[in-house]
């Protein structure tokens, strides 16, 4: 479990659910007792109403409740988490025992900066090799992939770092302590159908209330303070929670997050984009190969960039064949490479029937830990910036199989690469 680190969000995210408990209740009082069975039945005795009301009005609560304990829980057990980085571990290690006042997190802070926040300079760094095992992943100028120097750890495409949690999260969307926690890619899914549900529960609340209060002032039986409360209540949360599922819907028919689409406008991604082995740097493009030889931890090699990284050192010939070379390219600005169209980009998030779309069980098919590709499947702009920086195919990649004593250069058949697919898995595995 990942805590928020200000004890004042933590308290709020454990209250918050009994005050909208309290509130669920209430509106239950009303529209049950009140309206349902003391007016409609009991007074007008029209039982048609009253069972309509009551039928509707148990749907949707059930459903709200249940996507509401879905996304609760899955924050809670899978919030999306990057695992740190080992300095960010040895550094954060006491904290567990210490002291949770806000001067002991004033103390942590400064410590915080003795320890070494820079990219790791080693070649073989935890977790880099996720990301030179894709054929394209998101990377810095450099062709580095981004480094938090908070969490000490290579930022996966698309993560962000939630300030709130101290921590880096896949696909952040925003920090909601009305459903406990961080919303991101685990938990997107079921905060869109909470919010869905909600919004039709408010509003059965609101024509409930608007219904009970028209109908006792016609029949003269006066105004009821109760249907006048249930009515403001049922306004207030109809307001966020509508407003809530359209912006949500809205991101994900143009596969963004909150963070995302902040800058969506502005950005510019760099991008690693898979090349034959040993490709020279294009005249709009540099090139890294991987894995890398030794680092300059203080700053990145400008080797890096605009050149490509020659071996100094004599290796085997499987060892050349490990290597992996990109070209560092950028978008131009506001290109999304993950943006599939609106469907498909739903369904990369609800799921591919209209079941996954209405129930919170199954997770969100992009949450699969991504294929050989990318970690996220990748829209009609990346063939598009291939052929705009006129990049070769990898497809043409040569690797040597052994045969004998004998090692023979030839070409990768489709299948290969299919394999390679379980051990790039198994290599994001350990990401998440
Ligand atoms: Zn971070």
């Amino acid at each position: 479990m990942v805590e928020a680190r200000r004890a004042s969000t933590r308290w709020a995210t454990r209250v918050i659910p009994f005050v909208l408990a309290g509130f669920v209740g209430f509106a239950s009082y009303v529209v049950v007792k009140r309206i349902c069975l003391d007016f409609f039945l009991d007074r007008q005795q029209q039982s048609g109403t009253a069972v309509a009301f009551l039928v509707v009005y148990s749907v949707f609560l059930f459903l709200a409740l249940v996507s509401y304990a879905r996304v609760w829980a899955e924050i809670q057990r899978h919030p999306g988490a990057v695992p740190l980085g080992p300095n960010a571990l040895n550094q954060r290690k006491p904290k567990k025992k210490g002291r949770r006042k806000s001067r002991a997190h004033r103390e942590d802070d400064i410590e915080a900066k003795a320890y070494d926040s820079r990219p790791d300079s080693n070649p073989d760094s935890p977790g880099l090799e996720a990301f030179y095992s894709r054929d394209v992943f998101v990377c810095k100028e450099d062709g580095l992939p981004r480094w938090c120097s908070t969490c000490c750890n290579w930022k996966p495409d698309r993560a962000h770092h939630c300030s709130e949690l101290e921590r880096c999260v896949l696909k952040m969307d925003h920090f909601c302590p009305w459903v406990g926690g961080i919303v991101g890619e685990t938990s997107f899914k079921f905060f869109i159908q909470f919010t869905f549900y909600a919004a039709i529960y408010w509003a059965v609340v609101i024509i409930a209330a608007a219904y009970g209060l028209s109908s006792s002032i016609n029949s003269g039986a006066g105004v009821d303070g109760f249907f006048i409360a249930a009515l403001a209540i049922g306004a207030f949360f109809e307001l966020f929670t509508f407003t809530m599922t359209g912006t949500a819907v809205r991101y994900i028919c143009i596969n963004l997050t909150n963070v995302d689409y902040l800058k969506s406008k502005v950005v510019v991604h760099y991008l690693a984009l898979r090349v034959p082995r040993g490709t020279p740097p294009g005249h709009n493009y540099g090139v890294v190969t991987y894995p890398l030889q030794e680092l300059s931890a203080s700053a990145p090699s400008p080797q890096l960039s605009g050149q490509t990284i020659t071996d100094e050192h004599p290796a085997s010939a499987r060892d050349q064949l490990a290597k992996r070379t990109f070209a560092i390219i950028k978008t131009e600005m506001g290109e999304n490479p993950w943006d599939l169209g609106p469907y498909r980009n739903w369904k990369s998030i609800m799921g591919s029937n209209i079941i996954d779309w209405l129930l919170p069980f199954n997770p969100s098919p992009c949450s699969d830990g991504g294929n050989s590709e990318s970690l996220y499947e990748l829209g009609p702009l990346y063939p598009k910036l291939r052929a705009r920086y006129n990049l070769p195919d990898i497809s043409d990649e040569a690797t040597v199989i052994s045969s004998g004593d004998e090692m023979k250069e030839k070409k990768k058949p489709r299948q290969e690469e299919e394999d390679q697919t379980g051990t790039n898995d198994d290599t994001q595995a350990s990401l998440e």
